[in-house]
C-alpha cells in the first residue's frame, strides 16, 4: 500500500482512544452480535453465521450439480443456461439466496425474534446437539472495555480498538496537513484489533486479539463507487499475485450494508471450512468523518483548492486480517505428499517472498572445513535475506525438516565444494538440484526470493 502508491501514507495509532470515538463511531450502540444458544449442549452461535452456513450448504450443492451435468455434457455444455434452466439447480439457489436476503430485511429492523422464527423455519439443528432446542436471539456488544483512573469512582470506560480503522479517521487532519496530502489520498496502518468474539473457533480464523491490515482512501464526493471499483480490482489482483489458484477466491456483496456504508463487498477465500470472508472492502461515505466532527466539535474537512470549496471526503476502506491472510496462505500452502520412491514428505509451499527463512545453509559434515564455508555463505546472504544453518542428522532428514518449515531453497556445502567452489541448491517445490558457483549465489536466490520482485508482479 505504501510503497507502491505515493499517495498512500502509513500511519500507527493509538490502542486506547478517547472514549468518545466509540460512541462517534457507532460501536458503543451497535457493534452487535446476534447469538443464539442451543439448550441441550450449551453452545453458543451466531444466528447469522448459523444461516449463511445453511445457505452455503445449498450453493456448494447447486456447484456439485452443475460440476455433474460439465462431465455428462462435455464441449457443450452451456453452464450459464443450465444455472437459469435447470429445476434442481434453481431449488438449491433458492434456498441459497432467499434466506440471506430474508435475514439481512430482519436484522436491518432488529427483528430478533423473526432471525430465530427464521432458523426454526429452516430446521437448522445444533452441530453438536442435534437438536433445534434453541433460546432467544440476543445482541451482544463485541467490545473490550477496561476502566481508566485510580480510583472506581472516578474511573473512566476506556475500550480496546476493535478495528484500526478510527485511529485513521481522528488523525485524518494531522496526516493530511502535515503530509501536504491531496484528495484522493490514502492512510495505511497495520495492529492489533480487540473483539470479545464469544465463538472463537477455526484455529486462527477468528481471535480475540487479532492484527488488521487496513486502508482509508479519502475521495471526493460522488467519485467513491468509480473508487469502490478500482480497489476492488486492486485488492483482487494483489492476493492472486500470490500465486494460489483463483478458484479459491471470490468476491460476496453485502445484501445487508452497514449504517455507514453505500457499497460493500467481501474477498472470500476457500478455506479447509469452506468460502469464509478475507478481507472486507467498504464504500464508508461520509460517516465517519462526519460523526467524530460532530462529536469532537473540530471540523475534519479538506479544502480543494480546484473546486475552492471545502468538504467532508468520502472514504473507501480496504481492510485484511493478517492472520486470517496467513491462515489462508498456510492452509493452502501445507501439503503431504507422496515421492516417486514411496516415501513421504510434508512440504509448505509457501510463496518464497513470504517465507520466513529463504535458504537452509547445510554441510554435508560437521568436519573438513565444511562447516567454515557453510558460514561464510550465511555471512555473504544475510544482509539481505533470512538464512539458517543446520548441521544435524543427515542431508535427507534436514531436507525434509527445511520442506516442512517453508524454506525454498537448501544449500548444500559437499567435499567437491572446495575444489569447485560450488555448492547444491535444492528446490523444496521440484526437488530439483542444480549446481551453483558460490560467487553466484546471491544472484541466482534474490530475484526468486525478494519481495522487491514480487511487487513488480502485481
Ligand atoms: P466476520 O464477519 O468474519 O466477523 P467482520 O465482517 O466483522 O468479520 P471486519 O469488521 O470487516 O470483519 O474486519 C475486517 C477484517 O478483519 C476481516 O475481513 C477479517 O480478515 C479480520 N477479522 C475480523 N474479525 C476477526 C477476528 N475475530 N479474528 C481474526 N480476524 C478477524
Amino acid at each position: 500500500m505504501t510503497q507502491l502508491h505515493q499517495e498512500i501514507v502509513g500511519i500507527d495509532a493509538a490502542i486506547f482512544m478517547h472514549p468518545t470515538t466509540w460512541k462517534a463511531s457507532g460501536h458503543v450502540d451497535a457493534f452487535n452480535d446476534p447469538l443464539i444458544d442451543n439448550k441441550d449442549s450449551k453452545k453458543r452461535y451466531r444466528a447469522d453465521v448459523l444461516i449463511e452456513d445453511y445457505c452455503e450448504k445449498y450453493l456448494q450443492k447447486a456447484n456439485k450439480e452443475v460440476e455433474k451435468a460439465r462431465k455428462r455434457f462435455g464441449e457443450s455444455f452451456d453452464e450459464d443456461m443450465y444455472r437459469k434452466t435447470n429445476p434442481r439447480v434453481l431449488g438449491y439457489l433458492e434456498k441459497a439466496t432467499e434466506p440471506t436476503a430474508r435475514l439481512a430485511s430482519l436484522l436491518e429492523k432488529e427483528d430478533l425474534a423473526g432471525v430465530k422464527a427464521l432458523i426454526e423455519e429452516l430446521e437448522i439443528k445444533c452441530p453438536v446437539s442435534g437438536s433445534m432446542n434453541w433460546t432467544d436471539v440476543r445482541q451482544f456488544n463485541l467490545m473490550f472495555g477496561t476502566k481508566l483512573g485510580a480510583s472506581a469512582d472516578t474511573a473512566t470506560d476506556l475500550y480496546l480498538r476493535p478495528e484500526t480503522a478510527q485511529g485513521i479517521f481522528v488523525n485524518f487532519l494531522n496526516v493530511q496537513k502535515t503530509g501536504r496530502m491531496k484528495i484522493p489520498f490514502g492512510i495505511a496502518q497495520t495492529g492489533k484489533a480487540f473483539r470479545n468474539e464469544i465463538v472463537a473457533r477455526q484455529f486462527i480464523f477468528r481471535q480475540r486479539e487479532f492484527e488488521q491490515m487496513e486502508m482509508q482512501y479519502f475521495v471526493k464526493p460522488g467519485t467513491e463507487l468509480e473508487w469502490f471499483e478500482i480497489w476492488k480490482e486492486r485488492r483482487m489482483a494483489w492476493h492472486q499475485s500470490l500465486g494460489i489458484d483463483q478458484s479459491n477466491y471470490r468476491f460476496h456483496d453485502h445484501e445487508k450494508l452497514a449504517h455507514y456504508a453505500n457499497a460493500a463487498t467481501d474477498i472470500e477465500f476457500d478455506f479447509p471450512f469452506g468460502f469464509k470472508e478475507l478481507e472486507g472492502i467498504h464504500s464508508r461515505t461520509d460517516f465517519d468523518l462526519k460523526a467524530h466532527e460532530e462529536h469532537s466539535g473540530k471540523k475534519l474537512q479538506f479544502f480543494d483548492h480546484e473546486e475552492n470549496k471545502s468538504y467532508v471526503p468520502y472514504v473507501i476502506e480496504t481492510s485484511i486480517g493478517l492472520d486470517r491472510m496467513f491462515l489462508a496462505v498456510f492452509s493452502n500452502a501445507l501439503q503431504d505428499e507422496v515421492l516417486e520412491d514411496g516415501s513421504e514428505r510434508t512440504v509448505l509451499k509457501i510463496p518464497a517472498v513470504l517465507a520466513p527463512v529463504k535458504a537452509a545453509v547445510l554441510p554435508l559434515l560437521k568436519k573438513d572445513g565444511l562447516p567454515e564455508i557453510a558460514q561464510e555463505i550465511i555471512d555473504d546472504l544475510k544482509w539481505t535475506m533470512n538464512v539458517q544453518y543446520d548441521e544435524k542428522d543427515a542431508i535427507g532428514r534436514r531436507y525434509r525438516r527445511a520442506d516442512a518449515n517453508g524454506t525454498p531453497f537448501c544449500i548444500t556445502i559437499d567435499h567437491d565444494t572446495k575444489e569447485d567452489k560450488a555448492v547444491t541448491v535444492r528446490n523444496r517445490d521440484t526437488m530439483t538440484q542444480e549446481r551453483v558457483a558460490i560467487a553466484d549465489l546471491k544472484s541466482y536466490l534474490e530475484p526468486k526470493v525478494a519481495m522487491s520482485e514480487w511487487l513488480k508482479k502485481i
